[in-house]
């Protein structure tokens, strides 16, 4: 490329890359208490095994709905029962809402429950325990709790929505899994989202986040636009390569044509396991993700103009 059209070009292209990343300084988004939602995260554990049926199961509920209530538009439960293997359970999604009139829709979600059976446990005379699920299943929920301080501090432009599904886990087949997820999905009523993410065992020390398959072939713009936002707020856990297909709660809502893509870490050697426990866990991974949250809420998710090329001014060839 050389002369003058080709200076104007550089110079249009210039002016735009500027005003891009002048608008993005400006949403630039508040600030994530990684402390505070590991603090969470144990919270969670202390209750006990969060398996339905259960006091600590109660217990749970009412703990996050007092948490969300001060902080939300609209907190409900919604209540569901589901009959397996000729048990019925009642199980309770939690639904909280920010700035309902918002211009543009995110849902973000995560499951509250934990799993019955350690069935992956290595001694195979505790696999029939309850496990803490410190990882899987708290890990993501805090992330969420500290979302929604944040976005009580700092309302978002776009209507949110947070979703805690019930009965993820339960098992320990995947017909009595996605249990939360599926109603939810089931049951929904009005506009889709424009986006969506799921946080699943994403508080692992060792934290490395790949794309998740279905979501990328599925939902690939929510997935440019979630690894974008890690980029530019330098959460390194996030990394631009392929990972394998997972069974989880997005995909119920994909299939009632919702954009939802699953952040999940599935390598983490304690899954499903008693030894899934808070210290398996840090502050700095949680921090990651829900910087990360944060910073592509603060863009506008998909929609976002700092995810189209800077490039091609009309008229410039
Ligand atoms: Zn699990």
């Amino acid at each position: 490329m050389t002369g003058r059209r080709g200076l104007t070009i550089v110079l249009l292209t210039l002016t735009f890359a500027l005003s891009a990343h002048l608008a993005a300084a400006a949403r630039a988004p508040q600030a994530f208490d990684a402390p505070r939602a590991y603090r969470d995260l144990e919270k969670q554990c202390a209750f006990g095994p969060r398996v339905p049926g259960t006091a600590a199961h109660r217990k749970t509920a009412d703990w996050l709905v007092s948490q969300l209530k001060p902080l939300a538009a609209t907190v409900t439960r919604q209540h569901f029962t589901v009959t397996v293997r000729e048990k019925r359970l009642a199980l309770t999604n939690i639904i909280a809402t920010f700035n309902p009139k918002g211009k543009g829709h995110a849902l973000f979600c995560a499951h509250w429950d934990s799993r019955p059976t350690a069935d992956q446990d290595p001694d195979p005379a505790l696999r029939f325990r309850p496990i803490a699920g410190a990882n899987d299943g708290a890990s993501g929920v805090a992330v969420l709790l500290e979302i929604a301080r944040a976005l009580k501090a700092h309302p978002p432009a776009q209507k949110v929505t947070l979703v805690l599904f019930d009965g993820e886990d339960y098992g320990p087949g995947i017909d009595a899994m996605f249990l939360g997820s599926r109603y939810f999905a089931e049951n929904y009523r009005g506009a889709p989202p424009d986006w969506a993410v799921l946080l699943d065992m994403v508080g692992d020390k060792d934290l490395r986040i790949p794309q998740e398959a279905n979501s990328r072939s599925r939902a690939p713009k929510v997935v440019s636009a979630v690894w974008h936002a890690a980029a530019q707020v330098g959460a390194a856990a996030f990394v631009p390569e392929v990972g394998d297909p997972i069974m989880d709660d997005h995909l119920q809502l994909l299939n009632r044509g919702i954009q939802c893509i699953d952040v999940i870490d599935f390598t983490y050697p304690y899954w499903h396991t008693l030894a899934d426990t808070a210290d398996k866990c840090s502050p700095a991974s949680l921090g990651q993700v829900g910087r990360t949250l944060l910073q592509a809420l603060a863009e506008g998710g998909p929609g976002s103009p700092a995810l189209k090329p800077v490039c091609c001014p009309p008229g410039a060839r």
